[in-house]
């Protein structure tokens, strides 16, 4: 039988809504924009202590190029490829970079009880999603990948920078925590090059530096049910804003969506009843390990796992559009 699969994707899911303002008339706005990581990264300066804008967006996109190479499974090229071929047979020492970036994702993967995991490569593969390939594994095939992922199944020797799988069929995916990384080195670089004012946009995740012309950036959250729209507006001034959805990555089939985020209890799409989930913190990188995690928890959950976490906010979405936020963000409802 011919399964039609229907793919949509919805790249942007975070709005810088200053950055949309027509009438804005900033006298100094420089914007670039390219395609990184699977997604469109838009970085836009407003401000800079006199140094030359130019440069620093030469920078900031050459430290991206960069971390792609380290850390993309899509690049069959990059670094973490080479790992998820090779670390079943021997250690394999790695760059200080990709060893960082295994390092904080096996550190949240534990912290979320498995929530967020970042070796559930082989079922994020198997269900290719985001690809021409997606469809419903059969049960037997889900078995396998799941048997195969684990974050108990990765060590990590500090001492020496390697990597071991103690499954054969294990693959670390880092698609919940690189662009949350590049959006806090791309940030750095900026800062570096004298950048007082900018907001970074990697498919969503967004990071702040300074606030614009004295006042909080507006990020605007996209709805749920109509992605191509905010449902509220935060203000935000030097934090990073990450949102993981239901909406972003998905396809239909005999009537349901299957979605890119992942239960590593069952392998399927995690229904846990949060259909949007937001993090608001210093670091992009934790707030997309958090946001995917809190995705994964459901409300309940989430909330109590929140506070064991210092300095760090969430807006939680339901499916009745029901919002569930921390205290300490400033957050207006528009619909
Ligand atoms: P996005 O990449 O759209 O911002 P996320 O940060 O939530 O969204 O990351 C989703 C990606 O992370 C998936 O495309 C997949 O590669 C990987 N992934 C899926 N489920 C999980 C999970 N439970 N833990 C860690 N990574 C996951
Ligand atoms: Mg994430």
């Amino acid at each position: 039988m011919k399964v039609k699969i229907l793919i949509l994707a919805v790249a942007t899911l975070l709005f810088v809504l200053s950055g949309c303002d027509a009438s804005d008339s900033s006298p100094a706005s420089f914007t670039r924009t390219e395609f990184a990581l699977g997604t469109f990264v838009t970085v836009r300066i407003d401000g800079t202590s006199g140094k030359d804008a130019n440069q620093a967006l030469d920078g900031t996109f050459a430290r991206l190029s960069e971390i792609e190479l380290t850390a993309s499974t899509k690049n069959h090229g990059s670094e973490l490829s080479y790992v998820n071929q090779n670390a079943y047979e021997r250690g394999i020492t790695v760059s200080e970079e990709l060893f960082f970036l295994l390092e904080s994702g096996l550190f949240y993967s534990a912290l979320t009880d498995g929530a967020f995991d970042i070796t559930l490569g082989s079922v994020v593969e198997l269900w290719g999603i985001g690809t021409d390939n997606a469809r419903v594994p059969a049960p037997d095939e889900l078995a396998e990948a799941l048997e195969n992922s684990g974050f108990e199944n990765l060590l990590l020797s500090a001492e020496n920078r390697t990597v071991r799988f103690l499954k054969e069929g294990l693959k670390i995916d880092l698609g919940a925590l690189a662009k949350g990384y590049a959006a806090d080195e791309m940030k750095r670089v900026l800062l570096e090059n004298g950048v007082t004012s900018a907001v970074l946009n990697l498919g969503g995740d967004i990071i702040t530096i300074g606030d614009k012309n004295g006042e909080d950036w507006l990020i605007g959250l996209a709805d749920p049910l109509a992605p191509g729209e905010s449902c509220a507006i935060l203000r935000v001034s030097g934090l990073a804003v990450v949102t993981s959805g239901n909406y972003e990555r998905y396809f239909m089939h005999e009537g349901a969506r299957y979605h890119h985020v992942f239960d590593s209890q069952t392998g399927f799409p995690a229904e846990s009843g949060v259909v949007s989930s937001t993090i608001i913190t210093d670091s992009a990188m934790i707030a997309d390990a958090l946001s995917t995690a809190f995705f994964v928890m459901g409300i309940e959950r989430a909330v109590e796992f929140a506070v064991s976490i210092p300095d760090t906010d969430y807006v939680l979405i339901d499916g009745g559009m029901n919002f569930m936020c921390s205290e300490n963000i400033n957050l207006e409802i528009i619909k």
